[in-house]
């Protein structure tokens, strides 16, 4: 079926699927060789070759959803980064990246750049001038993320492509806190799209997966490296993914409306300091978000008043429960100071926003009067 015209689910459900020829079934089938007869056959097919039918198939969905002229999936979001970024670095060149940023993407930068001789700096905020602010002579590539980990910051699409644009430089995005769902970064002059499958895209909390989408000359050269890396994801689970990915508009859309919903209730809630979510009017970039997103998400962040302990709040939730990951279809939250964010001294911590206290919500596609009730009790609880 050809992508052209066709609407969200309707791509989430379709795109890309294999027929059973042999059995009519409704589903794609699932090719497990590792092996493919070379004789009188174009594509010489191996799955680190990132070609099997199961992987070629899940890639023009992937390429529809972002408005990509092709994508590749990779074992994890880390293979996905770490591919794209190397593919466009080299000895002697230096990237710029956004201030807040994923923590294995940090770690990656941080532990191994300066061992392959690639220059980094990241910036001091997140709006464009904080970006062009850094580039120097041999600058290559600028990396972004927004929604941004954990406040859900906003960074400005159009004027980072436009500042790449009058440098020459490329523009990398990790679109995995918006999924497609919610943001098409190519639509406003971004070049590379990436995504940690393992969140929005798989759902479930079932999938390590990652993906990334460009134009098919951006991809080309990011296969020539990702055959050498060999960061394939195995077909069984491309399979069980594109599964999921038939319900990722769903998914998504109700929990940008739950996400939106508890917001708002945490907001009008005495005993909350302070909510971060871009759907808020009362967000720093909320004018932006609206501008450049089609929903707001389903991640926002909160602060308890200060005489509320957040462990012993998280711990009284009986609903919602502590996870290290985010985006399944279940309610989580996590304490950013003691997981994501640990390794970061308490001042850079303070410096970036990210209170001791603040509580990262992941929210679920539960019904919303249910987890409005699990917050409720539990504040009752820690409060007695
Ligand atoms: C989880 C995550 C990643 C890394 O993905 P893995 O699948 O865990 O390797 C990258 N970026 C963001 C924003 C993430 O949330």
């Amino acid at each position: 079926m050809n992508s052209k015209k066709k609407g969200l689910n309707t791509i989430c459900t379709h795109i890309g699927e294999l027929e059973d020829k042999q059995h009519k079934g409704a589903v794609s089938p699932l090719y497990m060789s590792t092996s493919y007869a070379y004789e009188d056959v174009d594509v010489k097919r191996y799955p680190r070759y990132f070609n099997t039918p199961n992987q070629e198939g899940l890639c023009k969905k992937i390429a529809a959803l972002e408005h990509t002229e092709s994508a590749l999936i990779f074992g994890s979001g880390m293979a996905a980064v770490s591919t794209a970024l190397m593919a466009f670095l080299k000895a002697g060149d230096h990237v710029v990246l956004q201030q807040t940023l994923y923590g294995g993407t940090y770690n990656l930068v941080n532990e191994e750049f300066s061992k392959y001789g690639i220059e980094y700096s990241f910036t001091k905020g997140w709006n464009a001038e904080a970006f062009e602010a850094e580039i120097k002579g041999n600058t290559k590539v600028l990396y972004i993320e927004t929604p941004s980990n954990p406040l859900l910051t906003i960074t400005d699409l159009e004027s980072i492509a436009s500042i790449a644009k009058k440098h020459g430089l490329t523009t990398i995005i990790d679109n995995t806190f918006a999924s497609p769902v919610n943001q098409n970064p190519i639509d406003f002059g971004i070049d590379i799209v990436i995504h940690s499958a393992t969140k929005y895209m798989g759902g479930h909390s079932d999938i390590c997966a990652g993906a990334v989408a460009s134009s098919a000359k951006n991809m080309e050269r990011i296969f020539q490296l990702a055959k050498n890396f060999g960061g394939s994801l195995s077909d069984y689970t491309v399979w069980l993914l594109e599964r999921s990915m038939k319900t990722m508009g769903i998914r998504v859309r109700a929990q940008n409306e739950n996400a939106l919903a508890m917001a708002y209730f945490l907001e009008g809630n005495t005993d909350i300091e302070k909510v971060y979510y871009p759907g808020l009017p009362a967000h720093q970039d909320y004018v932006l978000a609206k501008k450049q997103m089609k929903g707001f998400g389903g991640m926002l962040s909160f602060e308890l008043a200060p005489n509320l302990d957040a462990s012993q709040f998280q711990k009284a939730l009986r609903l919602i429960k502590p996870s290290m990951s985010l985006a399944g279809v279940e309610s989580t939250v996590l304490s950013p100071s003691k997981t994501s964010h640990a390794l970061m001294s308490a001042e850079v911590r303070a410096s970036q926003g990210i209170a001791d206290g603040l509580i990262r919500f992941s929210v679920g596609i539960e019904e919303v009067e249910d987890l409005k009730e699990d917050i409720l009790q539990a504040l009752d609880a820690i409060k007695k």
